[in-house]
């Protein structure tokens, strides 16, 4: 091929190498469970993937229910420390890992970019208005934050029928369960 640089670009690999890398990435790991200890082997492709080697499935699973360390359970998210409020613990979450953080904004992000409609902040000043300045769940004066009562995830509308004023301890209790009654939606 003329004027093409580099290994990859037209070079075909002969049926020998071919065979080398596959035998190579096939290679069979031998190494005794992490559980039970039996001999079992794995290819050396998924062996280097794993911190863990485990005979079987049920293996695994023994192992995680009874010796892993709950700090290493893939769902741990961290403890809070004793005396450490939820504010102080979150800020910190926030820093160690800004990559989740920006992720869920950007998938909260890209739920109101595509919902039907949009409010204004007149409309939501009016919503609070309508609701004494109160959270309309647990009706205590506190500060209070836009909730969708049908969830954007859900397929509820950004329009100020769908938005209900609750305090970030309600609006947090609720998640995405659908609680409240949308006012009439537009026709
Ligand atoms: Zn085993
Ligand atoms: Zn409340």
């Amino acid at each position: 091929m003329k004027g093409v640089k580099g290994f990859q670009k037209g070079h075909k690999h002969s049926e020998e190498t071919k065979k080398k890398i596959s035998a190579a990435n096939n290679r069979q790991v031998k190494f005794n469970c992490d559980y039970c200890g039996k001999e079992s082997a794995d290819k050396l492709s998924s062996f280097n993937k794993k911190k863990r080697h485990f005979c079987c499935r049920s293996c695994y699973t023994e192992y995680r229910k009874h010796k892993l360390e709950f700090q290493e359970h893939n769902a741990y998210k961290g403890v809070r420390k004793v005396g450490e409020s939820k504010q102080v613990y979150h800020r910190k979450y926030y820093k160690n890992n800004p990559i989740n953080i920006a992720r869920l904004k950007a998938a909260r992000y890209q739920r109101e970019k595509n919902a039907e409609g949009s409010h204004t902040e007149k409309e939501w000043q009016l919503v609070k208005e309508r609701h004494n300045n109160k959270c309309a769940m647990c009706k205590e004066d506190k500060f209070l934050t836009k909730d969708h009562i049908i969830p954007l995830s859900k397929g509820g509308s950004d329009y100020i029928e769908n938005i209900q004023p609750l305090c970030r301890n309600c609006n947090s209790k609720k998640h995405d369960k659908i609680l409240g009654t949308p006012t009439l939606t537009r026709g």
